[in-house]
């Protein structure tokens, strides 16, 4: 085995947080050593379209890239793909990549996401079930999509909304199944969910809600998915929407406090001095939400990115963004920011049947969360009044003819 490389920084991971980071650290001033490295065998590229547009077109990676493929080498950002960092040893600041090389850091930040979560029912193992978290998993998916009559999505959170949607654009039949009695029960509330919900159903989706997978059957591909109530889906694909789980097999290994999620403190420090870890692989005191959260949003990985970057930059920051996420489908954009867990109170304005309109949830006579469907200028101005911890007049609130930004 050569001598180590050397480098200041070493960012494993390059989907958003992790070239969010590096591209944080030039920007910045940051003129030390970076190397950004990927398991996955292409440049940094954008997730969000791999559920939506590359579905419905001819999917090509050079649309998705963050960058174009110059720009690595004009900031001076070494980047390797297909390269798996198999190992931190954080007490002698050295990762071993799967190539067998070792790399000398005097920061690592881990950014490895996480991994899309495999059904666990009889017949799990079957071919024709799909996961969706990479370029290479899209690619298979809109392959066997081009074939397929008639697709079931297993889990009705945004991942599993989002691909029913464009697979009832392809014009495929779509069943969604879920185990809770509304969809996106864990992020938004009943008035949002039946939205989503009557939306689908006006597209054609069928959806079978409080049903749990029986089994998947086939002679060696997925024909049908037998349900609780004993339901049977005839299907050619099936599609597994059921969460991630974060990426923290590193940080484990190498005696990093995990727990759901890499633990790190509002400056994105682990409990391994040098060590960071950012976006949806980090579990991260947050003011909006109270408590520890892991947050898997576009958002949130560029916001921790531009912490850590601070962070190893020497200054003092501590986190303290808004969080905030996008989900698109047919045709409106669902928006939402704050965390509504903790609302004791809530306020609908607009048209709910069939848009636009925003959820406002409030703790206290503080807005602390907000949906948004089809209502940017709602969301932009909601997202501020969260950020400002701003009280509002209830009664003018619910009026929908006075303009959140007028609250403000
Ligand atoms: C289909 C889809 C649609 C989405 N739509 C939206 C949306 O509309 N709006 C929104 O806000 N968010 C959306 N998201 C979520 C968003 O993409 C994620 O929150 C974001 O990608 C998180 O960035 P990250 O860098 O933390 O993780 P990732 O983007 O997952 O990147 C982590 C990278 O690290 C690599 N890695 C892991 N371990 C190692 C290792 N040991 N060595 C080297 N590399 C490693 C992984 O292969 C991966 O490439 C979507 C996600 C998906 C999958």
């Amino acid at each position: 085995m050569g001598k180590p490389t050397k480098t200041d920084v070493l960012i494993v991971g390059a989907g958003h947080a992790g070239a969010a980071l590096a591209c944080a650290l030039r920007r910045k001033g940051f003129a030390g050593s970076i190397i950004l490295s990927n398991d996955e065998a292409h440049l940094p590229y954008e997730r969000p379209p791999l559920s939506k547009a590359c579905l419905l077109g001819v999917p090509s990676i050079d649309k998705l890239l963050l960058r174009e493929q110059d720009f690595w080498k004009r900031a001076n950002i070494d980047i390797l793909t297909g390269c798996r960092v198999a190992a931190i040893d954080p007490g002698r600041n050295v990762a071993k990549l799967g190539n067998g090389r070792s790399i000398q850091f005097s920061w690592c930040v881990l950014a490895t996401g996480g991994r899309a979560r495999a059904l666990d029912c009889p017949g799990a193992d079957l071919s024709g079930i799909y996961r969706l978290r990479t370029f290479d998993d899209m690619l298979a998916l809109h392959d066997a999509l081009s074939s397929a009559e008639r697709l079931t999505v297993i889990g009705g959170g945004y991942i599993g909304l989002e691909v029913a949607a464009t697979a009832r654009a392809l014009g495929k039949q779509v069943d969604v199944v879920e185990t809770q009695s509304r969809v996106l029960s864990r992020s938004t509330s009943r008035v949002v969910s039946t939205f989503l919900e009557n939306e689908h159903r006006r597209h054609g989706v069928r959806l079978h809600m409080e049903r749990s997978i029986a089994a998947i059957e086939g002679e060696d591909r997925a024909l049908t998915v037998q349900l609780s109530d004993g339901t049977c889906l005839f299907t050619d694909l099936v599609l597994a929407g059921i969460g991630i789980d974060a990426e923290t097999a590193l940080a484990e290994a190498a005696g990093i406090a995990c727990h759901a999620g890499v633990l790190v403190d509002s400056a994105f420090r682990s409990s391994a001095p040098n060590v960071l870890a950012i976006g949806d692989c980090a579990r991260h005191p947050n003011d909006f939400a109270g408590g520890l959260w892991r947050l898997e949003s576009v958002q949130h990985a560029e916001d921790s990115a531009n912490i850590a970057a601070d962070t190893i930059l020497g200054r003092t920051v501590s986190y303290h963004d808004v969080p905030a996420f996008w989900s698109d489908q047919y045709d409106f954009r669902l928006q939402s920011a704050g965390i509504a867990r903790e609302a004791d109170d809530m306020v609908v304005r607009g048209d709910t049947e069939r848009g636009p309109f925003s959820v406002v949830y409030l703790r206290e006579g503080r807005i602390i969360a907000i949906d948004a469907v089809n209502a940017p200028r709602e969301f932009i101005a909601g997202r501020r009044l969260i950020a400002e911890g701003a009280s509002v007049d209830r009664d003018r609130l619910a009026d929908s003819g006075v303009p959140l930004r007028a609250l403000a």
